[in-house]
């Protein structure tokens, strides 16, 4: 399995980090993207990545949340932090539902990083929340891009939509949910075998099939088995097949194979 978006440079998980990759490889996860969702955090993305080389990938970007706060050079930082051997550009994309930062702000400091996801040639990584169609928008305007649209939470339509234009799709516990998770559960066997990934976007979204529930609201990569689990139930599939799959695709999509071998250089 590989968890392809987990914010392991969040506070929450200053004390324990090496504890926190050693769980989850020995609950057989064998690689993390760890997203970089501001200057600094990209910055940390890549310092903890390079400290688990054969186990971390990192992302570089600034996150629509705050899209308000980046600095004057802040382009140049994602760009720097990227060409240490990130595995996309991102987390990236317009969230309209919590709008931390103006909705002109989310657009101009995506549009940037979609161009710069295409002048270096990198995936990228997405985050939609209630963009009412524009993230797709925008992305239609990158076609020789390589997106995953992270959590994703939206309706049928917009998963065709994504699915139309190529993207491949990111799926967190959110559809272990047993309420808000439904809609979900219900079109995830639209999504192909070969745009298929995992993600437990730690530390939030703990998956509510967890039993006994745990003592903890920090939400960590070794839980991953119980997204592919839920997803494996409702795709009608068997786990290991969804594990096959979904590792391979993330394998070709993040490049992980040149990406570990430039960061041990
Ligand atoms: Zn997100």
């Amino acid at each position: 399995m590989i968890d392809i978006g987990a914010n392991l440079t969040d506070k929450s998980f200053k004390n324990d980090l090496s504890e926190v990759v050693g769980r989850a490889i020995s609950e057989g996860v064998e690689h993390i993207v760890v997203t970089g969702t501001n200057e600094s955090a990209s910055h940390d993305a890549a310092k903890i990545a390079k400290l688990f080389p054969d186990r971390l990938g990192f992302t570089s970007g600034v996150h629509p949340h705050h899209a308000d706060d980046v600095t004057e050079e802040w382009l140049d930082t994602i760009r720097t932090v990227a060409l240490r051997g990130a595995a996309a550009i991102g987390e990236t994309g317009l969230d309209y539902f919590r709008n931390f930062s103006t909705q002109a702000n989310q657009r101009k400091v995506f549009q940037a990083q979609l161009e710069l996801a295409a002048t270096l040639e990198m995936p990228v990584f997405v985050h939609d929340r209630d963009s009412n169609g524009e993230v797709i928008d925008m992305l239609r305007k990158h076609a020789q891009t390589e997106v995953v649209v992270h959590c994703f939470t939206g309706d049928g339509d917009l998963l065709d939509a994504y699915l139309d234009i190529g993207c491949h799709i990111g799926i967190t516990g959110w559809i272990c949910d047993p309420h808000r998770g439904t809609e979900l559960a219900d079109i995830v066997s639209r999504i192909p075998d070969e745009r298929l990934m995992l993600e437990t976007d730690s530390p939030f979204l703990m998956p509510k099939t967890i039993d006994p529930k745990p003592q903890t609201r920090r939400n960590e990569p070794m839980n991953l088995k119980y997204v592919r689990r839920k997803v494996a139930e409702v795709r009608n599939q068997t786990e290991a097949h969804v594990d096959h799959i979904t590792t391979e695709n993330a394998k070709r999509f993040f490049r992980f194979e040149e990406i570990s071998h430039s960061m041990r250089e």
